[in-house]
This record gives structure tokens, C-alpha cells and sequence, in this order.
């Protein structure tokens, strides 16, 4: 059985490990995966670091794809990767995620008639202009399989009549990062000699909109004066920042990797971040999250007060952050299962595909 697995962003690599590494441990006579790079993410901290650190099977179809539009680049990648999978004939097509990876491979597959998995299906934002919105609500149409990462995002799909159509299957087995989460636990929980700043990353399209990362910039800095910022910057930021920051106490590096990373969250004394994986990341390491979004797709952690949804725009946000009273995290609330998804995700996709066969 064959199985093309689409990558191209920095979450996708993380989030494929899991399911990689069970495939190795598990299916390998029985299952070959075949990886292709669209190229989305290129730079060596963004991408290749991940391939090192997770012991990923080298891509062997690499797409190059970067630097354009999201239709110009989307439209590239559907246009390659039809050709990958004429080659390859694959059984299935597995995407992970919403970006436009995501959707170039499930629009490919689904014009080719392969079966598409998705994992990370049903999550919303409810934000329909958000580019990663349409990509999921696109990328679970036309899946097969769709493995939810949580309760929430299971009961999105039914609300939306997802389960009406005949032909797909929709599990809850939890999230695979937290699968990845525990697999490197032992390396992340280190005590540094850095030790109770903010951590935080940004990286959404809507936020490096020059009038809104000026805000966020000048509310790092007045934050800053209270306790120290640790800022890996995402490459769309670096340069930005890099012209605007003025203080000492905001501490800028290169992207780290997933391990390093992890350090720097469970040595942080919160985390300020738009990104989707790393509010769940704090959770994980029962840090809170300042959420620097309007909405999220990880609900669940806002329902408990333990993120909080910052306006990005809104003048004098520090303020909020600093005085907002956080709530403790209870280690029995378990949204995202127990640490076991890419091993059932993975039994799954090969039970169904079997009984096609
Ligand atoms: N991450 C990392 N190094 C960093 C920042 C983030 O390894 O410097 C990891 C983080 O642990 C999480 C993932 O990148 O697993 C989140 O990716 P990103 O924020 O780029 O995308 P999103 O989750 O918003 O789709």
C-alpha cells in the first residue's frame, strides 16, 4: 500500500513526524510512504532542522514552490503535484493542517480520484476570510478520512453536515502533537539559565500588516520594562523587527527547533503568540497563552480561561497582559486524548484502505 504524504510548512514536518514514525515502527512491510515538499517553507530553521531533529524520510519529489501569491502559489503546486501523483499512483493522499500545501494536495487528489486523509479536520475559526479557514473548509470537503484532533472540531463537521456524505469517515482519535509532545518530553522539561520572560512568536499574514505590528511592537516594548521577551522570529517577521524593535530586553533569534523551542516554553512565564500549534504547546507545559487573534480554532483553551484572545489592534494590550489574573491548569482536562492518535489515525487509514483493496 502506498501512501503520498504533502508537506511544506514548518507544522506539517513537526505534525508528520508522528505519523512517520509509527508507519517505521509498526506498518513498514505493509504500508510505503512516499513524501513530497511543495518548498512553502525553505529556510534551513524553517525546514531542513526538522527533517535532522525528527529523522524525517528525505522528500523525494521537491516541489521548490515558495515566494508567491496564495493563488499563484497554490495554483503551482496543484499543477506539480499532479504530475507526482501520475508518477507515484498512490493508494491515499495524507495532508496535515490548512495551509496551501494543504489544499494544493487535496484538490490534486480529489481531480485524480485518490482518497484524501486529513489530519487536524473540523477545526474553525469561524473567520471566513482568514486564508487558513477556507483551506480547511476546502481540504474536509473533499476528504475521505478526517481525523479530528478534538471534540470540538468532530462536532464542526457534524454541524456543517460533513457526516451526510456518504463517503466519508470522520474520527476523534486526539491531536498528534501531543503524541509529539510526549515522545520529547524528557528533553523539553529543562530548567535554563533564561528563565520567566514572555515567549513569544507571531507570524499570521493579517498581523504583519505594517499598522498592526507596529502596535504589537510598541506594546512588546512598554511589556518589556516589566519582565523580559524571548522572540524567535518566523522569517516573514525577522526583517520588521528588526528595523523597529529599540529595546534590550526583547531578545530576537533565529527560529529554533522543536526541541529548543520546547525548552523555551516550559522555561517561559507565559506565552504571547497567533500561532495555532503553540497555544496548545503552552497548554501542554500548563503555561498560559495571550492569544494575539480576534478568534481561534482552539476554542477549548479560551472556554477555560486559560488563553486569552488579545486584540491585536487594540492600543495599550500590555496593559491587559500584565494585570489579567490567569488561571491555574488542570492537569485532568484532557482535550487533545491521551497521546495515542497517529497510532490509531494510522491503524485506521490502513483498516479502510484494505477494505477497499
Ligand atoms: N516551533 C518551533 N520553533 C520555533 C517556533 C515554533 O519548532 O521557533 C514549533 C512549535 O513548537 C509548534 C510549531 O512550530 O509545534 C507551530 O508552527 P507555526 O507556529 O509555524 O504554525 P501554526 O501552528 O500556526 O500553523
Amino acid at each position: 500500500m502506498k501512501i503520498l504524504t504533502i508537506l511544506g510548512a514548518r507544522p506539517q514536518f513537526i505534525k508528520s513526524s508522528a505519523i512517520s514514525n509509527i508507519i517505521n515502527l509498526k506498518y513498514k512491510d505493509k504500508i510505503r510512504e512516499i513524501v513530497v515538499h511543495t518548498g512553502q517553507h525553505y529556510d534551513y530553521e524553517m525546514s531542513k532542522v526538522f527533517f535532522k531533529e525528527f529523522k524525517l524520510k528525505k522528500p523525494k519529489h521537491f516541489l521548490k514552490i515558495s515566494g508567491l501569491n496564495h493563488l499563484e502559489m497554490t495554483g503551482k503546486m496543484i499543477f506539480m503535484l499532479d504530475r507526482v501523483i501520475l508518477k507515484e499512483k498512490p493508494d491515499l493522499i495524507l495532508v496535515y493542517g490548512d495551509t496551501n500545501s494543504t489544499l494544493a494536495g487535496a484538490i490534486a487528489s480529489v481531480k485524480k480520484r485518490i482518497p484524501i486523509a486529513h489530519v487536524e479536520a473540523g477545526l474553525r475559526s469561524k473567520n471566513n476570510i482568514m486564508q487558513e479557514e477556507i483551506n480547511r473548509i476546502i481540504t474536509d470537503r473533499v476528504s475521505k478520512l478526517l481525523f479530528c484532533p478534538t471534540v470540538g472540531a468532530k462536532k464542526n463537521l457534524f454541524k456543517e453536515k460533513f457526516n451526510n456524505f456518504n463517503e466519508k469517515k470522520i474520527f476523534n482519535f486526539g491531536d498528534v502533537m501531543l503524541d509529539i509532545h510526549k515522545r520529547y518530553s524528557f528533553s523539553m522539561y529543562k530548567k535554563s539559565k533564561l528563565n520567566d520572560y514572555y515567549l513569544v512568536t507571531i507570524h499570521r499574514e493579517e498581523n504583519c500588516e505594517i499598522k498592526i505590528i507596529e502596535n504589537i511592537i510598541n506594546n512588546l516594548e512598554q511589556l518589556a520594562k516589566h519582565r523580559k521577551i524571548l522572540f524567535p522570529a518566523h522569517p516573514r517577521v525577522k526583517q520588521i523587527l528588526k528595523k523597529i524593535i529599540k529595546s534590550d530586553k526583547i531578545i530576537i533569534t533565529e527560529p529554533m527547533n522543536y526541541i529548543k523551542f520546547g525548552k523555551a516554553i516550559y522555561n517561559s512565564f507565559a506565552v504571547i503568540t497567533d500561532s495555532g500549534g503553540v497555544q496548545k504547546e503552552s497548554f501542554f507545559f500548563k503555561k498560559n497563552c495571550f492569544v494575539l487573534r480576534n478568534e481561534t480554532e482552539w476554542s477549548e483553551l479560551i472556554k477555560k480561561n486559560y488563553n486569552v484572545l488579545i486584540n491585536p489592534l487594540k492600543k495599550n494590550f500590555y496593559r491587559d497582559i500584565i494585570s489579567m489574573k490567569l488561571k491555574k491548569i488542570n492537569i485532568n482536562y484532557k482535550p487533545y486524548g491521551n497521546g495515542y492518535a497517529s497510532n490509531r489515525i494510522i491503524k485506521s487509514i490502513y483498516n479502510n484502505l484494505l477494505k477497499k483493496n
